[in-house]
């Protein structure tokens, strides 16, 4: 089959431009190089690629399609297209990268798979994925966060998983990920340490990007075909950044089309610790074995970040996406609490779908830009369902949105 993976960035020692790299103890950097040296035989092995096309097809149901919100697009005076990623098995677009992992620690002989969570999204991918492959799989999550997002640890569970919180500082990703890298630091020669997102010591961001990078490679294809050309604009949401690199990445040369990434400004941008603005509000620094941007409190340490997207309260982000920044290929802009809110309920009573609190800053930032007069097509990564948020949402924002307790 045809070999999609081959990119330009980043260069051999995983740098995108000045940011990326490998930030990490000695006794990691042979295990990465490792991983890295797997990765390169997996994508070039024609029974690797041909069985991750099969289970992209059979099992998580891709090619997810496009769909062209029409209800949306007439009230907004734009026409709004949405890739339904919220479609996939498992509800969002980490099963992509989850499965892809999965398979390179089996040919690894790797018996266990780690990763820390924040939604559960990445969990109960990882879970799922470790399941079918056949492979032990720990979970650390802040205890915020399990309550917050119960179901999904429930399916952990029923997955086979374990779930193990993080109880330091504000218990939810951050903090997650230090328990999740401690663990891996214990043993990394039976585990891998399976990143939820384009981020990490290189080959993380890379090989993240390339197994979500048929989120783009379809879209451009199906987009053809729907309308005759390629869209206007792009939107995704940027926690680490991975559904927004995995549509990005195939129109990354095409100069007609604007991109757009949605930061959350949670419930503030001029309070520290209320939002996770990173490449609006950050500056370059080194966290969690790589280089980009990232929120420092005074200290210099990583700074507390909020979202009611608990997918999206990461105080740094892929740094494929600082490198874009600072090139100027992609915009990046910010959508609060109360906004993606709003978008929520809009998606879902305009046009039957009920969004990921995540996704729902992806659309709110299309509207954003529908209602200052951009004319031209949006194409949105719709990244994940919102199964999961909806008791949230209603225990937190119901009366405002005409819901009120039945029980
Ligand atoms: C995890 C998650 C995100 C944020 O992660 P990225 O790496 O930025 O894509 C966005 N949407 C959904 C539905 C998620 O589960």
């Amino acid at each position: 089959m045809q070999n999609t993976f081959e990119h330009a960035l980043p260069d051999a020692k995983g740098y995108f431009g000045e940011y990326g790299g490998s930030f990490i103890p000695p006794e990691l950097e042979t295990i990465m190089g490792e991983i890295a040296a797997a990765y390169d035989e997996c994508k070039n092995d024609p029974g690797y690629l041909e069985e991750l096309a099969r289970l992209y097809k059979h099992f998580v149901g891709r090619p997810s399609p496009i769909f062209y919100a029409e209800n949306l697009s007439s009230k907004y005076g734009v026409d709004i297209y949405l890739k339904r990623e919220d479609l996939n098995h498992t509800g969002a677009h980490k099963i992509n990268h989850c499965l892809g992992e999965a398979l390179l620690a089996k040919k690894m002989g790797k018996k266990k798979l780690i990763a820390e969570t924040g939604a559960g999204q990445h969990g109960v991918a990882l879970a799922t994925a470790a399941a079918l492959v056949g492979l032990e799989c720990d979970i650390y999550m802040g205890e915020v966060d399990i309550r917050k997002e119960h179901p999904n640890v429930v399916r952990m569970r029923i997955l086979g998983a374990n779930v193990i919180p993080a109880t330091h500082g504000r218990k939810t990703l951050k903090e997650a990920v230090d328990a999740a890298f401690e663990a891996y630091m214990k043993d990394p020669i039976t585990q891998i340490y399976a990143i939820g997102s384009v981020v990490g010591p290189h080959p993380f961001p890379m090989m993240v990007r390339d197994f979500q990078s048929i989120i783009g490679n379809e879209a451009k294809v199906q987009f053809r075909e729907m309308t005759g050309g390629l869209p206007d604009n792009l939107v995704a949401c940027v926690g680490g950044g991975s559904n927004a690199m995995g549509l990005f990445t195939a129109f990354l040369d095409e100069d007609d089309v604007k991109i757009h990434g949605a930061e959350p400004a949670g419930r503030s941008l001029n309070l520290e610790g209320e939002h996770a603005a990173t490449l609006t509000l950050g500056e370059p620094g080194i966290m969690h074995g790589f280089k980009s941007y990232m929120l420092k409190d005074k200290e210099g340490e990583p700074q507390e970040v909020y979202s009611v997207a608990s997918g999206l309260d990461y105080p740094s982000v892929g740094p494929q996406h600082s490198y874009l920044k600072d090139e100027g290929r992609v915009n990046y802009g910010t959508i609060g609490d109360d906004e993606a809110i709003d978008a929520f309920f809009e998606l879902s009573r305009l046009e039957g779908i009920i969004p990921a609190i995540e996704s729902a800053h992806a659309v709110a930032y299309a509207l954003k830009l529908a209602k200052q007069g951009e004319k031209g097509s949006i194409l949105i990564n719709l990244s994940g369902r919102g199964d999961k948020d909806i008791d949230f949402v209603v225990e937190q924002y119901g009366a405002k949105y005409g819901i009120e307790s039945l029980v």
